[in-house]
Protein backbone atom coordinates (compact mmCIF):
# COMPACT_ATOMS: atom_id res chain seq x y z
CA UNK A 1 0.00 0.00 0.00
CA UNK A 2 1.86 3.52 -0.63
CA UNK A 3 2.05 5.65 2.54
CA UNK A 4 -1.07 8.11 2.57
CA UNK A 5 0.20 11.69 2.12
CA UNK A 6 0.51 14.07 5.40
CA UNK A 7 -3.26 15.56 7.08
CA UNK A 8 -4.64 18.63 5.24
CA UNK A 9 -5.74 20.04 8.95
CA UNK A 10 -3.03 22.55 10.44
CA UNK A 11 -3.04 22.96 14.24
CA UNK A 12 -2.81 26.51 15.19
CA UNK A 13 -1.43 24.86 18.78
CA UNK A 14 1.62 23.30 19.96
CA UNK A 15 0.66 20.02 21.52
CA UNK A 16 4.32 19.72 22.93
CA UNK A 17 4.35 23.55 24.42
CA UNK A 18 3.70 24.10 28.32
CA UNK A 19 1.04 26.34 29.08
CA UNK A 20 -2.66 26.66 28.20
CA UNK A 21 -3.50 27.72 24.76
CA UNK A 22 -6.67 27.83 22.36
CA UNK A 23 -6.69 27.23 18.95
CA UNK A 24 -7.95 25.75 16.60
CA UNK A 25 -7.22 23.14 14.06
CA UNK A 26 -8.03 24.40 10.20
CA UNK A 27 -9.15 22.69 7.93
CA UNK A 28 -8.84 24.16 4.00
CA UNK A 29 -12.20 23.98 2.99
CA UNK A 30 -12.88 25.59 -0.37
CA UNK A 31 -16.50 26.64 -1.44
CA UNK A 32 -18.76 29.24 -3.02
CA UNK A 33 -18.85 31.90 0.10
CA UNK A 34 -15.11 31.75 0.32
CA UNK A 35 -12.92 30.41 -1.90
CA UNK A 36 -9.52 29.95 0.04
CA UNK A 37 -11.79 29.56 3.30
CA UNK A 38 -11.01 26.94 6.19
CA UNK A 39 -13.38 24.64 8.86
CA UNK A 40 -11.73 25.53 12.31
CA UNK A 41 -12.78 23.32 14.66
CA UNK A 42 -12.01 24.58 18.38
CA UNK A 43 -9.01 22.83 20.41
CA UNK A 44 -7.14 23.69 23.80
CA UNK A 45 -4.36 22.36 25.16
CA UNK A 46 -3.50 22.32 28.59
CA UNK A 47 0.16 20.96 29.70
CA UNK A 48 2.03 20.98 32.07
CA UNK A 49 5.35 19.12 32.24
CA UNK A 50 5.72 15.09 31.51
CA UNK A 51 2.94 12.73 32.16
CA UNK A 52 -0.09 11.03 30.40
CA UNK A 53 -1.97 12.52 27.89
CA UNK A 54 -5.77 12.31 27.44
CA UNK A 55 -7.60 13.09 24.76
CA UNK A 56 -11.50 14.80 25.07
CA UNK A 57 -13.83 14.77 22.85
CA UNK A 58 -17.52 16.00 22.57
CA UNK A 59 -19.52 17.18 20.08
CA UNK A 60 -18.62 13.71 17.95
CA UNK A 61 -22.47 13.95 16.80
CA UNK A 62 -23.70 17.48 16.28
CA UNK A 63 -26.51 17.32 18.08
CA UNK A 64 -25.30 16.06 21.66
CA UNK A 65 -24.33 19.12 23.85
CA UNK A 66 -23.66 17.58 27.56
CA UNK A 67 -20.27 17.00 26.26
CA UNK A 68 -19.81 20.39 24.28
CA UNK A 69 -21.11 21.95 27.98
CA UNK A 70 -18.76 20.23 30.00
CA UNK A 71 -15.51 21.01 27.42
CA UNK A 72 -16.08 23.87 27.03
CA UNK A 73 -16.42 24.99 30.13
CA UNK A 74 -13.70 22.83 31.49
CA UNK A 75 -11.16 24.17 28.82
CA UNK A 76 -11.91 27.87 30.25
CA UNK A 77 -11.32 26.82 33.75
CA UNK A 78 -8.75 24.30 34.14
CA UNK A 79 -5.60 25.79 35.55
CA UNK A 80 -2.20 23.66 34.22
CA UNK A 81 -0.97 24.20 37.78
CA UNK A 82 -3.30 20.84 38.42
CA UNK A 83 -2.09 19.50 35.47
CA UNK A 84 0.70 16.97 35.47
CA UNK A 85 0.48 15.58 31.49
CA UNK A 86 -1.48 17.14 28.94
CA UNK A 87 -5.05 17.58 28.42
CA UNK A 88 -6.32 18.03 24.80
CA UNK A 89 -9.80 19.26 24.36
CA UNK A 90 -11.89 19.48 21.24
CA UNK A 91 -15.44 20.28 22.51
CA UNK A 92 -17.53 20.10 18.93
CA UNK A 93 -15.30 17.02 16.98
CA UNK A 94 -17.70 17.56 13.86
CA UNK A 95 -17.80 21.23 14.08
CA UNK A 96 -19.68 21.78 10.77
CA UNK A 97 -22.45 19.28 12.38
CA UNK A 98 -22.43 20.92 15.63
CA UNK A 99 -22.68 23.96 14.20
CA UNK A 100 -25.27 22.72 12.03
CA UNK A 101 -27.12 21.45 15.27
CA UNK A 102 -27.69 17.79 13.18
CA UNK A 103 -26.05 14.52 13.47
CA UNK A 104 -24.31 14.64 10.57
CA UNK A 105 -22.18 17.29 8.48
CA UNK A 106 -24.24 19.37 6.31
CA UNK A 107 -21.18 19.56 4.15
CA UNK A 108 -20.97 15.88 2.93
CA UNK A 109 -23.39 14.11 5.63
CA UNK A 110 -20.49 12.28 7.17
CA UNK A 111 -21.35 10.69 10.35
CA UNK A 112 -17.62 11.05 12.62
CA UNK A 113 -18.53 8.01 14.36
CA UNK A 114 -18.88 5.46 11.25
CA UNK A 115 -16.01 7.43 9.11
CA UNK A 116 -12.96 6.15 10.58
CA UNK A 117 -9.99 5.66 9.93
CA UNK A 118 -11.10 8.47 7.53
CA UNK A 119 -9.03 9.68 4.69
CA UNK A 120 -6.59 12.72 3.96
CA UNK A 121 -7.50 12.86 0.50
CA UNK A 122 -11.54 11.99 1.36
CA UNK A 123 -15.17 14.50 2.11
CA UNK A 124 -14.18 17.05 5.26
CA UNK A 125 -15.65 14.52 7.85
CA UNK A 126 -12.97 11.96 6.42
CA UNK A 127 -10.30 14.18 6.70
CA UNK A 128 -11.14 15.34 10.86
CA UNK A 129 -11.34 11.22 11.21
CA UNK A 130 -8.36 11.45 9.45
CA UNK A 131 -6.21 13.73 11.54
CA UNK A 132 -7.52 12.23 14.69
CA UNK A 133 -6.71 8.11 14.17
CA UNK A 134 -3.29 9.29 12.33
CA UNK A 135 -2.10 12.61 14.68
CA UNK A 136 -4.25 12.93 17.52
CA UNK A 137 -5.14 9.12 18.88
CA UNK A 138 -1.13 8.49 18.81
CA UNK A 139 -0.52 11.22 21.20
CA UNK A 140 -3.38 10.24 23.83
CA UNK A 141 -3.16 7.45 26.89
CA UNK A 142 -7.04 7.71 27.90
CA UNK A 143 -9.95 8.90 25.09
CA UNK A 144 -12.65 10.38 26.23
CA UNK A 145 -15.74 10.83 24.12
CA UNK A 146 -19.06 12.43 25.03
CA UNK A 147 -21.75 10.87 22.79
CA UNK A 148 -25.77 11.70 24.29
CA UNK A 149 -28.59 10.41 22.05
CA UNK A 150 -28.99 13.38 20.22
CA UNK A 151 -32.54 14.55 18.44
CA UNK A 152 -34.01 10.83 17.73
CA UNK A 153 -33.03 8.93 21.15
CA UNK A 154 -33.09 9.49 24.58
CA UNK A 155 -31.03 7.68 27.77
CA UNK A 156 -30.65 7.35 31.16
CA UNK A 157 -27.22 8.86 32.03
CA UNK A 158 -24.89 6.46 31.72
CA UNK A 159 -20.84 6.02 30.78
CA UNK A 160 -19.77 3.29 29.12
CA UNK A 161 -16.91 1.02 28.06
CA UNK A 162 -16.76 -2.30 25.30
CA UNK A 163 -16.34 -5.30 26.53
CA UNK A 164 -12.21 -6.06 24.66
CA UNK A 165 -10.67 -9.15 23.68
CA UNK A 166 -7.35 -7.55 25.75
CA UNK A 167 -9.21 -8.29 28.97
CA UNK A 168 -5.96 -5.60 30.83
CA UNK A 169 -6.98 -2.90 28.13
CA UNK A 170 -10.66 -3.89 28.89
CA UNK A 171 -10.18 -3.68 32.93
CA UNK A 172 -8.59 -0.33 32.71
CA UNK A 173 -11.43 1.10 30.90
CA UNK A 174 -14.30 -0.09 33.20
CA UNK A 175 -12.23 1.41 36.14
CA UNK A 176 -12.53 5.14 34.56
CA UNK A 177 -16.35 4.84 34.18
CA UNK A 178 -16.60 3.58 37.89
CA UNK A 179 -14.07 6.77 38.31
CA UNK A 180 -16.98 9.02 36.01
CA UNK A 181 -19.61 8.35 38.75
CA UNK A 182 -22.47 8.91 36.71
CA UNK A 183 -25.65 7.25 38.03
CA UNK A 184 -25.32 4.33 35.57
CA UNK A 185 -22.44 2.31 33.98
CA UNK A 186 -22.68 0.49 30.62
CA UNK A 187 -20.58 -2.76 29.55
CA UNK A 188 -21.25 -1.69 26.15
CA UNK A 189 -22.29 -3.62 22.88
CA UNK A 190 -22.81 -2.14 19.70
CA UNK A 191 -24.96 -2.64 17.13
CA UNK A 192 -22.45 -2.52 14.13
CA UNK A 193 -19.07 -1.07 15.67
CA UNK A 194 -17.11 -1.03 11.75
CA UNK A 195 -15.97 2.85 11.50
CA UNK A 196 -16.62 4.28 14.94
CA UNK A 197 -13.64 6.23 16.94
CA UNK A 198 -14.41 4.13 19.95
CA UNK A 199 -12.81 1.11 17.60
CA UNK A 200 -10.19 3.00 16.19
CA UNK A 201 -8.68 3.84 19.50
CA UNK A 202 -9.21 0.53 21.08
CA UNK A 203 -7.04 -0.83 18.08
CA UNK A 204 -4.39 1.16 19.35
CA UNK A 205 -4.54 -0.09 22.51
CA UNK A 206 -6.02 3.31 24.13
CA UNK A 207 -8.30 3.28 27.37
CA UNK A 208 -12.00 4.56 25.31
CA UNK A 209 -14.53 6.07 27.68
CA UNK A 210 -17.83 6.88 26.51
CA UNK A 211 -21.08 8.22 27.60
CA UNK A 212 -24.84 8.55 26.71
CA UNK A 213 -25.91 11.43 29.07
CA UNK A 214 -30.08 11.69 27.82
CA UNK A 215 -30.72 12.91 24.52
CA UNK A 216 -33.78 14.79 22.25
CA UNK A 217 -31.40 17.12 20.69
CA UNK A 218 -30.98 19.16 23.77
CA UNK A 219 -29.50 19.48 27.65
CA UNK A 220 -30.93 18.70 30.97
CA UNK A 221 -29.13 20.40 33.97
CA UNK A 222 -28.65 17.10 35.70
CA UNK A 223 -27.19 15.53 33.16
CA UNK A 224 -24.55 18.63 32.27
CA UNK A 225 -23.67 18.50 35.91
CA UNK A 226 -22.97 14.46 35.83
CA UNK A 227 -20.48 15.08 32.04
CA UNK A 228 -19.05 18.67 34.21
CA UNK A 229 -18.25 16.07 37.34
CA UNK A 230 -17.61 12.88 35.77
CA UNK A 231 -14.52 13.99 33.30
CA UNK A 232 -12.91 15.51 35.91
CA UNK A 233 -13.15 12.42 38.11
CA UNK A 234 -11.70 10.41 35.02
CA UNK A 235 -8.78 12.86 34.54
CA UNK A 236 -8.18 13.01 38.38
CA UNK A 237 -8.20 8.66 38.08
CA UNK A 238 -6.07 9.12 35.64
CA UNK A 239 -3.14 10.97 38.02
CA UNK A 240 -3.97 13.74 35.31
CA UNK A 241 -5.91 16.90 37.34
CA UNK A 242 -4.79 16.84 41.28
CA UNK A 243 -7.64 15.91 43.87
CA UNK A 244 -9.76 12.64 44.73
CA UNK A 245 -11.70 11.10 42.80
CA UNK A 246 -16.12 12.25 43.90
CA UNK A 247 -17.42 8.71 44.06
CA UNK A 248 -20.67 8.25 43.84
CA UNK A 249 -22.99 5.08 43.64
CA UNK A 250 -23.59 3.53 40.25
CA UNK A 251 -25.63 0.75 38.86
CA UNK A 252 -23.72 -1.05 36.27
CA UNK A 253 -25.69 -2.60 33.06
CA UNK A 254 -24.76 -5.39 30.85
CA UNK A 255 -25.50 -5.43 27.11
CA UNK A 256 -24.57 -9.13 26.59
CA UNK A 257 -26.30 -9.65 23.21
CA UNK A 258 -28.23 -8.01 20.26
CA UNK A 259 -31.28 -8.92 22.38
CA UNK A 260 -31.19 -5.62 24.32
CA UNK A 261 -31.84 -3.74 21.11
CA UNK A 262 -35.59 -3.78 19.81
CA UNK A 263 -36.57 -1.98 16.39
CA UNK A 264 -40.16 -0.75 15.13
CA UNK A 265 -41.01 -2.55 11.95
CA UNK A 266 -43.87 -0.08 11.04
CA UNK A 267 -43.80 3.33 10.29
CA UNK A 268 -46.32 4.96 13.01
CA UNK A 269 -46.80 7.22 16.31
CA UNK A 270 -45.10 5.62 18.79
CA UNK A 271 -46.51 5.41 22.76
CA UNK A 272 -43.86 4.43 25.36
CA UNK A 273 -45.01 1.82 27.72
CA UNK A 274 -42.02 1.99 30.19
CA UNK A 275 -40.01 5.20 30.89
CA UNK A 276 -36.32 5.36 31.20
CA UNK A 277 -34.81 3.70 34.20
CA UNK A 278 -37.85 1.15 34.79
CA UNK A 279 -37.43 -2.25 35.23
CA UNK A 280 -38.86 -4.65 32.55
CA UNK A 281 -39.18 -8.59 32.00
CA UNK A 282 -38.46 -10.25 28.96
CA UNK A 283 -41.65 -10.21 26.51
CA UNK A 284 -42.81 -7.34 28.20
CA UNK A 285 -44.82 -4.82 25.75
CA UNK A 286 -42.61 -1.79 25.97
CA UNK A 287 -43.53 0.85 22.85
CA UNK A 288 -46.58 0.02 20.96
CA UNK A 289 -46.71 1.34 17.10
CA UNK A 290 -49.58 2.95 16.08
CA UNK A 291 -50.81 3.07 12.58
CA UNK A 292 -52.38 6.55 11.51
CA UNK A 293 -53.67 6.11 7.92
CA UNK A 294 -57.12 4.95 8.94
CA UNK A 295 -58.99 4.61 12.16
CA UNK A 296 -59.72 0.96 13.52
CA UNK A 297 -56.10 -0.64 13.25
CA UNK A 298 -55.01 -1.97 16.12
CA UNK A 299 -51.66 -1.13 17.44
CA UNK A 300 -48.12 -2.96 17.07
CA UNK A 301 -47.08 -4.30 19.96
CA UNK A 302 -42.69 -3.73 20.75
CA UNK A 303 -41.65 -6.17 23.35
CA UNK A 304 -38.27 -6.59 25.34
CA UNK A 305 -36.72 -9.74 24.70
CA UNK A 306 -34.75 -10.11 27.80
CA UNK A 307 -35.48 -8.76 31.55
CA UNK A 308 -33.64 -5.59 32.64
CA UNK A 309 -34.29 -1.82 33.05
CA UNK A 310 -35.44 0.67 29.76
CA UNK A 311 -31.47 2.13 29.11
CA UNK A 312 -32.68 4.43 25.99
CA UNK A 313 -35.84 4.97 24.22
CA UNK A 314 -36.90 6.33 20.79
CA UNK A 315 -37.70 10.04 21.26
CA UNK A 316 -39.41 11.84 18.73
CA UNK A 317 -43.34 11.03 18.72
CA UNK A 318 -43.60 9.77 14.96
CA UNK A 319 -41.47 6.49 14.56
CA UNK A 320 -40.49 4.63 11.47
CA UNK A 321 -39.55 0.68 10.31
CA UNK A 322 -36.40 -0.04 11.11
CA UNK A 323 -35.82 2.71 14.11
CA UNK A 324 -34.45 1.52 17.22
CA UNK A 325 -37.36 1.85 19.58
CA UNK A 326 -36.13 0.73 23.44
CA UNK A 327 -32.52 -0.74 24.44
CA UNK A 328 -32.57 -2.50 27.71
CA UNK A 329 -30.05 -3.05 30.00
CA UNK A 330 -29.05 -5.94 32.13
CA UNK A 331 -29.14 -5.22 36.00
CA UNK A 332 -25.26 -6.44 37.36
CA UNK A 333 -26.47 -7.33 40.75
ZN1 LIG B 1 -23.50 10.29 19.51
Amino acid sequence: MPALRPSPIAPTVDFDKDGVQHGFLRLPYSRDDSAWGSVMIPVCVIRNGKGPTALLTGGNHGDEYEGPLALYDLARTLDPKDVAGTVIIVPAMNYPAFRAGTRTSPIDKGNMNRSFPGRPDGTVTEKIADYFQRDLLPRADIVFDFHSGGKTLDFVPFCAAHTLPDKAQEEKAFAAVEAFSAPFSMRMTEIDAVGMYDTAAEAMGKVFVTTELGGGGTSRAETVRIARRGVVNVLRHAGIVDGAVEKSQTQWLDMPSGGCFAFAEDDGMIETMVDLGETVEEGQVVARVHSTGRTGNAPREIKARLSGLLAARHFPGLVKAGDCAAVIGVLVP
